[in-house]
C-alpha cells in the first residue's frame, strides 16, 4: 500500500476515528473521513481530510464513501456506554446495516483490506460472572452468549467479515476493543463510558469544591481500560498483518471500578464521599482481555498502563467541565423566548 492510495474511516467524526484519522494523516496516507454527524459536532475535524457527511446505512451512501478506496476501517456505531447500550438495544443492532452495506460496497469496489472494530462485548455471558475473571480467550465467544443487543451485532458483523472473505475474497480484519478511553471522547450526554464519566464527576467536584461522587453499582464490578494510543497501534499492526481472525485489543491490567476512582482521586488531589446507586446499570461482574493470542500472532499486546492514560484524559475532560461550567454562569436564568433555557440545557450535556 502506497500513501497516496485512499483510506476511508467510517466513524471518522467519532472518538476512536478521529484519532485513527490523525495517525493515518501523520503516516501521509489520503484519508476520507466518512460520518453521519454534522461536521460541526465530530469530536476531532481535520483540515487535510476529506471530511464527508453521509448516513452510511444507506447502500449509495456507502458506494461514495468506498470509492476509490484501498483500505476501509469501519469504526461507524450508533453505540455509548452501558447505560446507553442496556436500554436502546434495538439502536445498536441497527448498525448490522452500516456494516453490511459497508462490505457490500468494499467488495463492488474492490477494496484490498477491511477492519471491522467489533468488542469485549461479545463474549459470552457465563464467562464473566466473578469479578477476578482471569482473562477472556477469543474463543470465550462461543457458544455464543453475548451482550444482548449490541453484543450480538458484533458478532453478526464479526461473522460476515469472515464469510465475505471466505466466499468473496475480500480481505477483513477485526479487533475486540476492550473499553478505549482518551482525550476527544464522549464525556458527557449518556453516550459516555466508565472512565470519562468517573473523570467528569472527579472534575465536577474538584470544580466545584462539593467532594462527593456517585458511583454505579457496588464498584466491585471490574474491568480492564486501553489507552487511545495502544488501540491504534493494535488496529494497525492487525490491518498490516496476515491474521483474519477477531483478535483481543485490550489492556491486561484489571481494576474495580473503585479502583479506578482511586486513580482519578489521586491525579485529581481530591478524595470524595462515595455514594453507590444500586439500581444504576452495571453490565458483566468481572471482564478483563487474555493478550496470548495477540502476543502470539503480532508479538506485541497494550503497554500503557492506567494512571499514564488517565493523566491526559483527566486534563482533558477537566478542561472540557470547566469551559462547560463558565458558559452555564455566563447564562442568564430565565428567557422569555426560551433559547437561554435550549443553550443551559446544551451546556448542561457538553454540547
Ligand atoms: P463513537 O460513538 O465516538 O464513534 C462512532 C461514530 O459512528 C460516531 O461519530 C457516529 O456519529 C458514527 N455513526 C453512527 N451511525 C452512523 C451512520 N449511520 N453513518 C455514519 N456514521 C455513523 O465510538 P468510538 O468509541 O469511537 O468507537 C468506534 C468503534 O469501536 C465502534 O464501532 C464501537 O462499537 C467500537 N468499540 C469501541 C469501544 C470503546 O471503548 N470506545 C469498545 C469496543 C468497540
Amino acid at each position: 500500500m502506497t500513501t497516496d492510495q485512499i483510506v476511508v474511516v467510517a466513524g471518522g467524526g467519532g472518538f476512536i476515528g478521529g484519532h485513527l484519522t490523525s495517525v493515518l494523516l501523520e503516516e501521509g496516507y489520503a484519508v476520507r473521513a466518512v460520518d453521519i454527524k454534522p461536521v460541526e459536532c465530530w469530536q476531532q475535524l481535520h483540515g487535510e481530510a476529506e471530511n464527508l457527511v453521509l448516513d452510511l446505512r444507506q447502500p449509495d451512501a456507502c458506494s461514495r464513501a468506498v470509492a476509490g478506496a484501498h483500505r476501509v476501517y469501519d469504526l461507524a456505531a450508533d453505540m455509548g456506554g452501558m447505560g446507553f447500550i442496556e436500554s436502546n438495544k434495538a439502536m445498536c443492532m441497527l448498525s448490522v446495516l452500516i456494516s453490511t452495506q459497508l462490505l457490500q460496497a468494499a467488495r463492488l469496489n474492490d477494496v484490498e483490506r477491511f477492519f471491522f472494530a467489533s468488542s469485549a462485548c461479545v463474549y459470552a455471558a457465563d464467562k464473566q460472572e466473578l469479578p477476578d475473571n482471569a482473562g477472556l480467550k477469543e474463543s470465550d465467544a462461543y457458544p455464543a452468549m453475548p451482550e444482548d443487543g449490541y453484543g450480538w451485532q458484533k458478532l453478526f458483523c464479526e461473522r460476515m467479515c469472515r464469510h465475505f472473505t471466505e466466499d468473496f475474497g475480500l480481505e477483513t480484519r477485526v479487533a475486540r476493543y476492550h473499553n478505549v478511553y482518551g482525550p476527544d471522547g464522549t464525556w458527557a450526554g449518556g453516550r459516555e463510558k466508565a472512565p470519562a464519566a468517573i473523570c467528569r464527576k472527579v472534575a465536577e467536584a474538584e470544580l466545584s469544591g462539593r467532594h462527593e461522587i456517585e458511583i454505579w453499582g457496588d464498584g466491585q464490578q471490574a474491568r480492564s481500560f486501553t489507552y487511545v494510543s495502544d488501540c491504534l497501534t493494535g488496529t494497525q499492526k492487525l490491518m498490516d498483518s496476515d491474521v483474519r481472525e477477531p483478535l483481543n485489543i485490550g489492556s491486561s491490567e484489571m481494576v474495580t471500578i473503585n479502583e479506578l476512582v482511586d486513580v482519578v482521586e489521586d491525579i485529581a488531589g481530591v478524595r470524595l464521599e462515595r455514594r453507590y446507586d444500586l439500581s444504576a446499570p452495571l453490565g458483566v461482574r468481572g471482564r478483563n482481555s487474555d493478550n496470548t493470542l495477540i502476543q502470539e500472532r503480532l508479538g506485541w499486546e497494550p503497554t500503557i498502563n492506567l494512571r499514564e492514560g488517565l493523566i491526559p484524559t483527566y486534563a482533558w475532560v477537566r478542561d472540557q467541565v470547566a469551559v462547560t461550567r463558565r458558559r452555564r454562569e455566563r447564562l442568564p436564568a430565565f428567557s422569555s423566548n426560551g433559547a437561554a433555557t435550549a443553550a443551559r440545557r446544551r451546556a448542561a450535556s457538553g454540547r
